[in-house]
């Protein structure tokens, strides 16, 4: 059987200056970002921290559109997002959907870190954004 959601794969951290970030959480962890990457189409910048066998992902807007931009604006920085690894992301979406999830998008995109990505709006999942992850190989 198809195992899903296998584990968390990072949890996505929204903050307003990626500069000063980096300089908090390479203290926080006594390591440097071992990943920047910038979505375009995202409109972020982000950089990729490990913790032992965890990952956290700092986001920071390029651009007021983006939807950084708008999740500052309204919440303040913070935790954002937490993503799951899936095996399949598109059985992922399709049983998600089936089970009344609200997907924000149908067709998988390509994010950060070598991944195809999907959101589930958190209307539906408690007010968490969740993402779903996928490793492209
Ligand atoms: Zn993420």
């Amino acid at each position: 059987m198809l195992r899903i959601m296998r584990k968390i794969e990072h949890i996505g951290i929204a903050v307003k200056d990626l500069e000063v970030s980096n300089l908090v959480f390479e203290k926080l962890f006594g390591a440097s970002a071992y990943k920047h990457e910038e979505v375009e189409s995202e409109g972020v910048s982000t950089s990729f921290f490990k913790s032992g066998p965890n990952k956290i992902e700092l986001l920071a807007a390029t651009n007021p559109e983006s939807p950084i931009a708008k999740f500052l604006e309204k919440k303040g920085e913070g935790i954002h997002h937490i993503a799951f690894d899936v095996e399949d992301i598109t059985a992922e979406i399709a049983r998600l959907k089936e089970e009344g999830f609200i997907v924000l998008n149908d067709v998988p995109k390509k994010g950060a870190d070598n991944k195809l990505v999907a959101f589930l709006h958190p209307k539906s999942t408690n007010g968490v954004l969740i993402e779903l992850c996928q490793e492209i190989k």
